[in-house]
């Protein structure tokens, strides 16, 4: 495959659809994303966006529709296979370990990832340093590492969360609200981060934001739900004219 077809078959959900219920949390949602984009998910609260991340993560199993990668279907696939496949999340809630410093738990993540067990932890451990090091500075926590995940900052959390899941060497990474709870300073800084991230690493990055100037000022790509629809898709530019995306959602804040 040449590399251009490579990059637009990246990633793909076709019709894709989660009911609960009697509810249509996403429906019928086609999207491409692809690879070395920054690509937004946007929508009001209850939109689906979360939902749509777990239907491409595996932690939810979809009623109707496939997930492509790379162009082969995942659509049955295992969260933690999925995740050996490079498709890795944060979660909109922050996830980390509040006992184990900073440096720990980035080795943590790390060898859970390479199912390295806890029989060979000492060897591992200077096996793994340089790793974890470059990845704390990747992410600029290395002057907290060895403090407690649970003393560290809000942003900080969120930042050492994208540190562990670094430890996962994804190929896309979602993000659902990675500057959730941020002062505009560590938004600021984190996005920055984000933005080195897809350059040095050339990572792909599909997030979820409620911060329009975050989304705006960042994304290559953005698609919009509504009520579990994709009401459109295209670059900032294109979204920001969309009569409908105005009607229902943006009203005059982008
Ligand atoms: P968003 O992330 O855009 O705010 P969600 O994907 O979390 O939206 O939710 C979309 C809709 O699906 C909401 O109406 C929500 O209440 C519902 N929903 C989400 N998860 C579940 C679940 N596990 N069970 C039942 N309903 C759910
Ligand atoms: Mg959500």
């Amino acid at each position: 495959m040449n590399s251009e077809v490579e990059k637009l078959m990246f990633l793909q959900t076709q019709s894709i659809t989660k009911e609960f219920g009697k509810l249509r949390a996403v429906n019928q949602v086609s999207l491409d994303v692809k690879q070395g984009d920054i690509h937004a998910i946007i929508g009001p609260n209850g939109a689906g966006k979360s939902t749509y991340f777990n239907l491409v993560t595996g932690y939810h199993r979809a009623t109707e529709g496939k997930v492509l990668f790379k162009g082969k279907d995942i659509t049955h696939l295992p969260a933690f296979h999925r995740c050996k496949l490079g498709i890795t999340r944060s979660f909109q809630i922050t996830s980390i370990f509040p006992k184990l410093t900073v440096y720990e738990s980035v080795l943590m993540g790390l060898l859970a990832h390479r199912g390295v067990t806890l029989n060979f932890l000492s060897s591992a451990k200077k096996y793994f340093n340089e790793e974890v090091w470059k990845i704390l500075e990747d992410v600029g926590l290395a002057d907290q590492a060895h403090a407690l995940g649970e003393s560290i900052s809000h942003g900080d959390k969120k930042r050492l969360e994208l540190a562990i899941t670094l430890g996962t060497e994804p190929e896309i990474l979602l993000l659902d609200e990675p500057t959730c709870g941020m002062s505009p300073e560590e938004t600021e800084t984190t996005m920055i981060f984000i933005r080195k991230l897809v350059e040095d690493k050339r990572l792909t990055i599909l997030f979820t934001e409620h911060d329009m100037s975050v989304v705006f000022g960042i994304a290559k790509r953005i698609s919009v739900l509504h009520q579990g629809t994709l009401i459109a898709d295209g670059t900032p530019e294109e979204v920001r004219n969309s009569e409908e995306v105005q009607r229902v959602y943006l009203g005059g804040v982008a």
